[in-house]
């Protein structure tokens, strides 16, 4: 599942590879996402320039000079690709094409969780993908004491479903979750209200420096921005605790053969990696 690292990249690269560009024509393969995509979407984006690119927590935003923002997001499985020109044969999944002047946009989804849609620009803080959404990682309003009086107002909550609580911060997902845990010396089973300020301050701190490494090594991965490889935004991650049962983790001097290294639990319903030795 892209995560916010992978859709920054996405975003980087759609920014590099088509920019600001005319849009020719949209083409709707299958429109059922998530939500279906708004039929008469073709027709009202025909014409518009896109004039800028954002992220919005794990949605990529682009703005039309006609007036309207586009917000895009890849759900499970959703996968962009760019072209130079129109592919003579589209591959099973490519259910969206963006036609520019500068370059086609091929929105690839198996699962089809994601979603496409667009919203009036004055409104994108109130529509409602974006009206409950927690604050952005990168945002300066994120800070420790803020997401130490969250933690209060959640107390019974685990730490690492505060975590994943979009509505307290926006694009932690369910690896980076367990990576910023990790860094942060924090078993993911702690109750929020056990969380102190000056954990609050390494969860922030750590947030950000996974999830910068990850934005870092993505946009290592990008070379040639127009090869339509399906295979951008998926990047080879090197992580510390996630996926790594039963391994020992970077920092632990402990005897594998009495801790066990890196443990597994379901924690609602999603994987959850840690060091029993290292994390409190
Ligand atoms: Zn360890």
């Amino acid at each position: 599942m892209p995560e916010l690292p992978e859709v920054e990249t996405i975003k980087t690269a759609v920014s590099k590879g088509i920019g600001r560009a005319s849009i020719i024509e949209m083409i709707i393969n299958n429109g059922r996402l998530r939500e279906q995509v708004p039929a008469d979407m073709p027709e009202k984006i025909k014409g518009a320039t896109i004039t800028s690119y954002q992220r919005i927590a794990k949605y990529m935003v682009m703005e039309l000079s006609c007036g309207l923002d586009l917000l895009w997001h890849m759900g499970m499985s959703g996968k962009i690709k760019l072209a130079d020109k129109m592919p003579e044969k589209l591959d099973k999944h490519d259910h969206i094409v963006i036609i520019t002047d500068k370059g086609v946009i091929i929105y690839n989804d198996p699962r089809r969780f994601g979603l496409l849609t667009y919203c009036e620009k004055n409104k994108l803080n109130s529509c409602r993908w974006f009206n409950k959404i927690g604050i952005d990682p990168f945002d300066s309003k994120l800070t420790k004491d803020y997401l130490y009086n969250k933690l209060q107002n959640h107390s019974k909550l685990p730490i690492k479903l505060a975590l994943l609580n979009q509505e307290i911060i926006a694009g932690i997902g369910n690896i980076y979750a367990s990576e910023i845990l990790y860094e942060s010396r924090i078993l993911p089973t702690r109750l929020a209200k056990d969380v102190t300020l000056s954990d609050c301050d390494e969860l922030v701190k750590n947030t950000r420096k996974v999830l910068q490494k990850a934005i870092d090594a993505g946009g290592s991965t990008l070379r040639d921005y127009k090869k339509p490889d399906g295979s951008m935004g998926y990047f080879q991650q090197q992580h510390c605790v996630y996926n790594k049962t039963g391994q020992r983790c970077p920092d632990c001097k402990c005897n594998l053969a009495k801790t066990g290294g890196i443990k597994r639990s379901v924690m609602g319903g999603r994987s959850t990696f840690y060091c029993e030795s290292l994390q409190k």
